[in-house]
């Protein structure tokens, strides 16, 4: 480790910043720029123009720039002004989607050549390609996945030990090679991961990820140390790149006070909270599919918990019509529109979040000391739910109907659940536990903490590498 005083230097460093265009990979890398800028360091951040907009309204109150370049067009598969995940018709479309993003490259090269002395460039792990460009030009690259040190590891460990092809059935426990207090099911990873023989197009796009983040020469997490000493450890002895862990980025803003006008839902919830009433925020991110019949066993199931409830629904989700809304009205209120999630979990009313645990939002509500009812549905959220009930027991978990982590969630399943989260005895113990690793995680962001050190020293290590001529 160099030592050289990273805020005397940081005049002179400047930071390409690339995050994938999803909502959930673009936010936080949205606050890795506040880190940085904090620390008087240029930012750039590269986008598409469809996406501009909610970038340059995200750091409006920042210098950092933003440089949009075109979009592919004419895309056999994808529809034409379609430029992030969230607005794709289906998930199915995400590997073309993903793929797409290749023919970027002339322009983003373009790009970096022309920006002025790059120290180092951050790109989301889906845009493996970038670890090319950054080495022509000599630019040392790091990898953002949005994914946590438990589920990177065991991943590997999982694929590297070949554990999910000697299983007789989709839902037997296994346990995990290097960390056998964890039992798993084959549920609880994706396909083609979760595939015995894994192939295809999805399977050839992970690999040739994998490859680009050994190339790269860091991997960033949004996670601090204390939260998963093992798995940082673990991952560090046996693979490369080094895992960094910087977060939580979401503390790098401060959250926003009295926003106004207030939105109609703060409102409601201060409201709630003159009332002396409790509410549990329900919202399973910008991406989940989510059929038909499980919305109705939600709305049967939050009907009869009797709580006080937040939904927030993606536009697609529209109204089914059977009166529910008109019915729950007193105690319930279901907003189709982008929330400041942030500003919800952070409100004093709400006590619990009935999650499907993208890391974002498990990482959203730790920082704000609200215990997660956890519903994963894909990705890696299922393993997520697993780390937050078994492992740092910040939450418990809805209650399938066949007892599998993939199974149908019957109202019943969902009520029993929520009172027990809201009411019961297992959720006061994860509502203590969350309260001590919130308070942990704010340590680890805070001048001299984990988070703040690590990213410190990585900046000091790139800008003294790149001081010394090639
Ligand atoms: N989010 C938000 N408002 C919304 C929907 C989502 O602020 O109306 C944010 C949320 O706070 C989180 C991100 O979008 O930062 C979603 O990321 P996550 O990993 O939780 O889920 P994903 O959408 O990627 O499945």
């Amino acid at each position: 480790m160099a030592s050289v005083d990273p805020w005397r230097l940081s005049n002179n460093i400047h930071v390409v910043l690339f995050p994938f265009m999803s909502k959930g990979h673009t936010i936080p890398i949205l606050h890795l720029a506040r880190l940085l800028l904090h620390r008087r360091i240029t930012v750039t951040i590269i986008t598409t123009p469809a996406n501009l907009p909610f970038i340059s309204a995200f750091l409006s109150d920042t210098s950092a720039s933003v440089l949009p370049l075109p979009f592919p067009d004419n895309l056999p598969d994808i529809p034409s002004g379609i430029e992030s995940t969230d607005k794709l018709p289906s998930m199915s479309l995400f590997v073309r989607f993903a793929n797409a993003t290749k023919l970027m490259q002339p322009h983003f090269e373009q790009a970096l050549n022309s920006l002025p002395n790059i120290t180092f460039l951050v790109s989301d792990g889906f845009l493996g390609w970038t670890v090319d460009s950054a080495s022509k030009l000599g630019i040392p690259r790091l990898v953002y996945y949005g994914m946590n040190n438990y589920a990177i590891t065991i991943s590997a460990d999982v694929a590297q030990n070949r554990l999910l092809s000697k299983l007789n059935s989709d839902d037997e426990p296994f346990t995990v090679t290097s960390f056998p207090w964890i039992q798993l099911t084959r549920n609880d990873f994706e396909p083609p991961l979760s595939d015995p023989d894994p192939n295809g197009p999805k399977f050839g796009f992970i690999m040739e990820q994998a490859k680009s983040t050994t190339e790269s020469y860091g991997l960033l997490v949004n996670s601090f140390y204390d939260l998963e000493p093992q798995f940082v450890d673990y991952g560090n002895s046996h693979w490369q790149p080094k895992l960094l862990c910087i977060g939580p980025l979401c503390l790098a803003q401060e959250l926003k006070r009295k926003s106004e006008p207030k939105p109609k839902w703060i409102d409601w919830l201060d409201r709630k909270q003159e009332q002396g009433s409790s509410v549990l925020y329900v919202a399973f991110g910008s991406q989940a599919e989510i059929s038909e019949a499980q919305l109705h066993e939600i709305e049967v199931g939050l009907e009869k918990s009797m709580v006080n409830f937040l939904w927030v629904m993606k536009k697609k989700e529209e109204e089914l019509g059977n009166g529910f809304e008109e019915r729950v009205r007193e105690r319930g209120l279901i907003v189709r529109e982008w929330v400041d999630q942030r500003e919800i979990l952070g409100h004093e009313s709400v006590k619990g979040f009935l999650s499907h645990c993208g890391w974002n939002s498990v990482v959203e509500s730790i920082c704000a000391k609200v215990p997660i009812l956890t519903w994963p549905m894909m990705a890696e959220q299922h393993l997520n739910a697993r780390m937050v009930v078994e492992e740092i027991k910040v939450g418990v978990r809805v209650e399938t109907c066949d007892g599998s982590v993939r199974g149908f969630v019957k109202w019943e399943g969902l009520e029993k659940m929520v009172k027990e989260l809201m009411e019961g005895e297992k959720g006061k113990m994860v509502r203590k536990k969350v309260v001590e690793v919130g308070h942990a995680a704010k340590r680890a962001m805070e001048e001299g903490g984990s988070s703040w050190k690590e990213l410190n020293e990585l900046i000091n290590e790139l800008h003294a590498m790149r001081l010394v001529p090639h």
